[in-house]
This record gives C-alpha cells, sequence and structure tokens, in this order.
C-alpha cells in the first residue's frame, strides 16, 4: 500500500503494488536452435560480435560513418546506384509499408501480384492507406508471364506494381527480367520483395530496372531480425517527393528518412526517431561478409548447397513442390508434404529429437508445403545433411499408418 501524504506519494518510499515478476528474477534462458527455416537463420559469431560492440549515439558522426558504410554495402547487394538506398528500423514488413505509404497517395491505383502471402500483405497494407487495389492471382507456386503482367497493366494503370522475387511461403523465385520495362511504358513503378531472396538468386536492381528493392536483415543476410534495407530509383523519388498528401506514416516518412540517411543533400541531420544502433552494427558486418564473398560467389554456393538439398530430399522419396529447378528459390525449398503424415507432427518431432527448425507453409500454402531454409552462414551442405538426416528419422517415426 501506498504511504502518502497531504503531498501525494513520497519520494523513494514504496508505492508499488505489482510485485517483480518471478520469472524476471530468473536468467534469460533461449535455447540453441538450428534455425533451418525461411528464417531468421542462425547468426554468426562475427555478426553476434558486432552487435555486442558498446553502442554510441544514433547521431554521432562515427555512426553516420557507419551508416554511409551500409549505404555501400546495400548498393553493391542489390547492385543499384541509388542515392536514395538505406536501411529501415524494423522488420521486412516495415519496407513493405515504408514503400507503399511514401510511393502511393490515397485514391490511386495499385496492381499486386499474389502467388503467395506476400501479395496478400501488401495488397492489405495498401487497402489499408486508402489506395484503390488490384491484383493478378495464382494459387501459390504459379508464377506471372510478363504478357499476363502487361495486360494488367494496361487495364487498371496503376502508379505501382508489386511482385515477390522470392516467394518464400511457396519457395518460387519470380522471373524479373522485362518487368521494369514493361512497367515503366504503363508509367507504373517496380516494386520488388527481395527478403528471402538477396544474396541467394540473382537480382540486379539497376540492370532490371527495379524502382523500390526492399530486403530483410535476418535471411541470407544472417544479421539479428530488425533492420531491412531498401532503396529507391531516381523515377521512384519524384514520384514520392512530389506528392499532394503526406504519407500516412510519420516514422516512414522518407522526407525524414532521407535526412536521417544523410540522402537528402542538406548539410544537417535532425534527429527524427532513435535508430536501432547494435542492429546497425550487425547489419553493417553481415554486408561486410557478402562483399567479401562475392555476390556471384554467394549466389552460386546456395544453388549448389540447395541442388545437394533437393536431389537428398527427391532420394528420401519427397515430392518438390516448385516442380521447374528455374523456378525454386535457392534459400527456401519447399517439400509436398508427403502423403500420409501429420505435417506438424513431422515438425514437432524434428524440434524435439534434432533441435531443429522447420516450418510449414504460410497463409496460402499452409497445409500444402513443409519449408526447408539454408541461407547465409546456414547454407552448407553439412547442414543440409543433417537437415535430411533429421526428416529421414522423423518420416521413419511419424508414419501415420503406425498410430
Ligand atoms: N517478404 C518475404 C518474402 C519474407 O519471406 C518475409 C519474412 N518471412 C517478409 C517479407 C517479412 O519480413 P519480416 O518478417 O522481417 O517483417
Amino acid at each position: 500500500i501506498a504511504r502518502s501524504t497531504k503531498h501525494g506519494v513520497h519520494r523513494g518510499m514504496s508505492s508499488v503494488t505489482i510485485p517483480p515478476p518471478a520469472c524476471m528474477l530468473r536468467p534469460l534462458e533461449a535455447p540453441f536452435r538450428y534455425l533451418f527455416g525461411p528464417g531468421p537463420s542462425n547468426v554468426p559469431p562475427r555478426i553476434l560480435a558486432a552487435g555486442g560492440r558498446p553502442i554510441i549515439g544514433h547521431m554521432h558522426s562515427e555512426m553516420f560513418g557507419i551508416m554511409n558504410d551500409i549505404k555501400k554495402g546495400i548498393q553493391y547487394a542489390f547492385q543499384t546506384s541509388n542515392n536514395m538506398t538505406l536501411a529501415m528500423s524494423g522488420s521486412g514488413h516495415t519496407a513493405m509499408e515504408c514503400a507503399v505509404f511514401n510511393i502511393v497517395e490515397p485514391g490511386e491505383s495499385v496492381l499486386v501480384a499474389i502467388n503467395g502471402i506476400w501479395g496478400e500483405r501488401v495488397a492489405e497494407i495498401a487497402e489499408r492507406m486508402g489506395a484503390k487495389v488490384h491484383t493478378l492471382f495464382k494459387t501459390p507456386g504459379g508464377h506471372f508471364t510478363n504478357a499476363e503482367i502487361e495486360q494488367a497493366l494496361a487495364k487498371h494503370k496503376p502508379v505501382l506494381f508489386f511482385l515477390a522475387h522470392g516467394e518464400s511461403s511457396s519457395g518460387l523465385v519470380h522471373p524479373v527480367d522485362g518487368v521494369g520495362d514493361i512497367c515503366h511504358k504503363y508509367n507504373c513503378l517496380l516494386l520488388v520483395d527481395s527478403v528471402a531472396s538477396l544474396g541467394a538468386a540473382p537480382l540486379l536492381m539497376d540492370q532490371q530496372n527495379i524502382d523500390i528493392l526492399y530486403t530483410g536483415s535476418q535471411k541470407a543476410l544472417n544479421a539479428p531480425p530488425g533492420t531491412a534495407p531498401i532503396s529507391f530509383s531516381e523515377r521512384a523519388c519524384h514520384k514520392m517527393f512530389n506528392r499532394k498528401t503526406k504519407p500516412v506514416s510519420y516514422l516512414l516518412d522518407m522526407t525524414h528518412l532521407s535526412n536521417y540517411w544523410g540522402n537528402d543533400g542538406k548539410p544537417e541531420r535532425k534527429y527524427h526517431h532513435t535508430g536501432p544502433v547494435s542492429g546497425f552494427f550487425a547489419l553493417r558486418e553481415s554486408l561486410a561478409i557478402l562483399a567479401e564473398m562475392g555476390l556471384e560467389n554467394s549466389w552460386s554456393h546456395h544453388t549448389e548447397v540447395a541442388e545437394y538439398l533437393w536431389k537428398g530430399l527427391e532420394d528420401l522419396g519427397l515430392k518438390l513442390f516448385i516442380k521447374d529447378k528455374d523456378l525454386r528459390l535457392p534459400s527456401v525449398t519447399t517439400i509436398a508434404i508427403p502423403e500420409g503424415y501429420d505435417w506438424k507432427e513431422l515438425l514437432a518431432y524434428i524440434m524435439k529429437h534434432h533441435q531443429i527448425e522447420f516450418t510449414g507453409g504460410l497463409g496460402p500454402s499452409v497445409g500444402m508445403v513443409l519449408r526447408i531454409g539454408l541461407m547465409g552462414y546456414n547454407c552448407n551442405k553439412a547442414n543440409a545433411a543433417m537437415a535430411l538426416a533429421a526428416l529421414e528419422d522423423a518420416l521413419k517415426q511419424c508414419r501415420k499408418s503406425k498410430a
């Protein structure tokens, strides 16, 4: 009970009625897990160490130097010379919302390719901010031809077209060649999601005429979740900096963020929000690792390990969900759920007995697939062999007819 005087509660005297929770008096427990799902993936010691360094102020000159390095690292990873390149303080969804909120004004038309959960999400984000949303639809695993895209662009005349390059809910890597040119023919900007594919499958922002590209920190980049690289072409900047209305979000407003990242040409960077300093340290280290390895090596390494995994899965008698090898996402492999098994039981068994995380489907692919992700640091044949052995064991132990 609080002791009070006529002046109110005594300073320094106990006035709390909620005691310290017992859980807070116990140490943090986070077990080691093999994160072989679609993300986050395991973080290598070098990146953990970078994130564990003493923090500095988010507005210190050294921090601006680190942010400038991150910008260069993203320009390399995206293969872009866009000045408007930065990392969002937040997960991949923050970048999705940033792109849509800044580019689109209420009432404008947006076209979204939906072939899994990511198109669904972007359509909902655009709808919530008052856009007129049109969709192109395929069931999970499907993809769109350039002719289909062109037809929809001609019909709906959107200001923005969304496509997921690495559709992680279905395991599909979507062709992007030519799509940017078609969009520009119809005066539309191309927004591409590479959260699950960056560093694992070839993508060249400038050469492929992508206007807005974003990714996440926690997949092939192997940083902890919580930061999200994004880049805007000149064409995209022209649209977003000549709007009639302010974007619906203050936090994600690119006029502020471009100043925070030193991209607006102004001599002074002003306080906008406190960036995740440790997250930026870790992201810088992950971009450094990618730069040291080289993008092309990273792409071919992911393909080689994925092909080893795919062969092993087929040898176990399993069916890969994406039939065409060229359309399989090397970072996230989808397996058709084998007949006679409960997919939840398989996943629980593998987690319990092998400390390995695989996952089921997501959104429209739930109940259709199992997903195995081997990305960045996790991407090697030893891990693929471990994943295969765990799955083989689970297939022996969990057969339904046994019960
Ligand atoms: N897009 C794709 C393709 C993804 O795989 C994910 C994460 N699974 C996201 C967007 C969303 O990223 P986040 O969970 O970091 O918000």
